[in-house]
């Protein structure tokens, strides 16, 4: 405990209300000295209130000096005040001013926290001061159970919380009954005993005249200043005072009872909490489940694309598909796939000519997609060989009835038995399967066989045009470029177009770039919902700080610092949506569950990297939207914000 010595000169305050200035301090000198129990008198109105305000570094004068051991606080900024307030003075109000959203426990605690008392202690401390004045089974109530005398004793033992020097009384007494009161007296008087300064506004002259000295207040001015005995001189300073020991341990104590405060005011207010969160909620579901749906499609969308093979241009006959004359023209050859082979820009070309045949194996038997292909019609298209060989240079000369199954095909046929090895009639012909490869795309559900071209014209059916050609371009080159190459040649051997060129890296171009659109889009609504669940966030801390300024005065009081202010505030914005958030993505989950069950034709794929954004939204809306609330609640006045209703 220090108690300083406090002196005033020449003190000012005035307050402008309207176009009126009322001097509420009209240039007061006075010095109060360590250890003094010292009564302020007089009328309602006279300035006892601003005077006390400004002895407790609450408020400022606006000329003349006042110095705390020395210091003139004019010096000193509103962090500075926070630190001389929080560890030099404790303030009891009339009202008592009490926190209803915390216990006994917790509103005695509170100083401790700005102070950075690690929470162990702080709970040992507020259980000690509170057993001292006799209310140790009122730790765990709230103070509306409480009567108004044992309020004003819990505000007493709150203003000893951090072994305040100087307790600055403004009419403690005075909502009190005379047997309340004069308990809370004598607890008062004890505190000047034990070599602390006490100093009492008040209006029972039988109070005042206990004290050792009384100063009488008029229209801001000091008429007389009496002292009965002298100040007393056990005031050596008796331990070191609670002054914040700020290590990292403090500061990780003084954030988890900022968490604890901020649920323990969401609790408070459970309705309008909840309602709150539930725009975060649907705001953080929407987002996580529309970037599930959006990766569904993609991958979808990217599983069909991949069977287009890269750098490849595919020809068919006619004008486009759909083109009834298609199937008439048959101007399409072998040579001319063997003249496209020959082009620089071409890596391979290869025919398809489809049919469907019966194909059995022992008792089984199927309806089997034929594709007469040359070798290089694999690479081209993206298939993977699983076991086997794939169709050869060797296999085309000399039309071998050499076939490659698709995986659906080998097992309808097979069943688990290897298929490589195996004769398969198709028809009447029959084939040696040599390979099974898989189909990169949705068609691998088809069962398909592979033949070379010249195998499928002798053996199958000599009659069928091609259905189209496939060229790969040459890596580096470009694809639009051999396109219209391609399209030259063959317009120059036909004499006329009647054929139509499909440049896959066009539609896998042109596809990503619809689905870019689509997520952005998505991702645009969805930021819109969060958005409106953030100002839901802000509305209700505006509202919360408008309530609560009563109590944002009372903690400055009690020695928080702007930053304190704003950090609980900040992190009553950011627990909202936290906890918002988290109720969000476990709705989304829920959802893609629910989806997956009942086989939507869009899946919802939710990934970490859709939850890790979520919470740093959530994290970032917080921040934004409680950022203005906050700062507003961390600029107020504190006597302004204790004077309000
Ligand atoms: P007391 O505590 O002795 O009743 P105060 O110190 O509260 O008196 O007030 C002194 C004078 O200053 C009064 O005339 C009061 O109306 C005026 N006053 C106090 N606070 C304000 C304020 N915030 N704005 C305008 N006038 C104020
Ligand atoms: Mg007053």
């Amino acid at each position: 405990m220090i108690a300083p010595r406090l002196e005033l000169s020449n003190v000012t305050r005035t307050y402008r209300s309207g176009n009126e200035t009322v001097m509420a301090l009209d240039g007061v000198s006075l010095v109060i000295e360590p250890g003094e129990l010292v009564a302020i008198v007089g009328a309602s109105g006279s300035g006892k209130s601003t005077l006390m305000n400004i002895l407790g570094c609450l408020d400022r004068s606006d000329r003349g000096h006042y110095r705390v051991d020395g210091i003139d606080v004019s010096t000193l900024d509103a962090d500075g005040l926070a630190h001389l307030r929080r560890d030099r003075f404790g303030f009891v109000f009339q009202r008592y001013h009490l926190v209803n959203a915390l216990s006994i426990a917790g509103n005695v605690e509170l100083p401790g926290i700005y102070a950075g008392m690690p929470a162990a202690r702080r709970r040992e401390r507020a259980a000690r001061l509170v057993e001292q004045l006799g209310l140790a089974d009122k730790l765990p109530f709230r103070p509306n159970e409480l009567s108004g005398g044992q309020q004003q004793r819990i505000a007493i033992a709150r203003a000893l919380m951090n072994d305040a020097g100087v307790v600055l009384a403004d009419e403690p007494t005075g909502a009190l009954d005379r047997r309340s009161g004069d308990l809370v007296l004598s607890v008062l008087k004890d505190l000047h005993e034990q070599g602390r300064t006490v100093i009492i506004v008040t209006h029972d002259h039988d109070v005042a005249s206990h004290a050792g000295r009384i100063i009488e207040i008029a229209d801001g001015a000091i008429i007389s200043d009496t002292r009965l005995s002298a100040a007393r001189k056990n005031t050596a300073a008796s331990g070191v005072a609670t002054v914040a020991s700020r290590s990292a341990r403090a500061s990780i104590s003084s954030l988890t009872s900022a968490f604890g405060m901020s649920f323990k005011a969401m609790a408070a207010q459970k309705l309008r909490t909840g309602l709150t969160m539930l725009g975060i909620v649907i705001g953080i579901t929407a987002v996580v489940a529309v970037i599930g749906l959006g990766e569904g499609a993609r991958i979808q969308v990217m599983n069909q694309l991949a069977g287009l093979g890269t750098n490849t241009l595919v020809i068919y006959p006619g004008r486009s598909f759909g083109d009834a004359d298609a199937s008439k023209i048959v101007s399409m050859t072998t040579s001319d796939v063997d003249a496209l082979a020959a082009q620089f820009y071409v890596d391979s070309a290869t025919p398809e000519i489809l049919t469907s045949q019966k194909a059995r194996s022992g008792a089984r038997a199927l309806d089997l997609q034929v594709s007469g292909v040359g070798p290089s019609y694999f690479r081209a298209n993206g298939l993977k060989l699983i076991s086997g060989r794939l169709l050869t240079q060797e296999d085309l000369v000399d039309a071998y009835a050499n076939i490659v199954l698709s995986e659906l095909a080998a097992s309808s046929l097979f069943g688990s038995a290897e298929a490589v090895g195996q004769q398969v009639l198709l028809g009447k012909t029959p084939a040696t399967v040599i390979g099974v490869a898989a189909l990169p795309d949705v068609r691998g559900r088809a069962a398909s066989a592979y033949m070379t071209h010249t195998a499928l014209r002798a053996r199958l059916s000599g009659t069928l045009p091609l259905t189209n050609i496939t060229l790969r371009v040459r890596d580096g080159i470009d694809t639009n470029l051999a396109e219209r190459a391609a399209s030259n040649l063959l317009q120059r051997r036909h004499g006329v177009k009647d054929f139509f060129i499909i440049n896959n890296d066009q539609i896998r171009r042109s596809t990503e770039r619809t689905m870019a659109t689509f997520s952005l889009l998505i991702a645009a609504l969805a930021t819109v919902a969060l958005v409106v669940g953030g100002i839901g966030v802000m509305n209700i801390m505006l509202i919360s700080v408008t309530e609560r300024t009563r109590e944002i005065g009372l903690r400055m009081a009690l020695g928080a610092r702007q930053r304190d202010i704003m950090a609980q505030f900040m992190i009553e914005a950011v627990a909202v949506c936290l906890v918002g958030g988290g109720l969000g993505v476990a709705l989304a989950i829920a959802l893609s569950f629910v989806s997956n069950a009942l086989v939507l034709p869009l899946p919802i794929l939710l990934s970490a990297g859709a939850v890790l954004l979520a919470a740093g939204f959530t994290l970032l809306i917080g921040l934004a939207f409680g950022y203005l609330p906050a700062r507003g609640a961390a600029r107020l006045d504190p006597v302004r914000a204790l004077a309000s209703e």
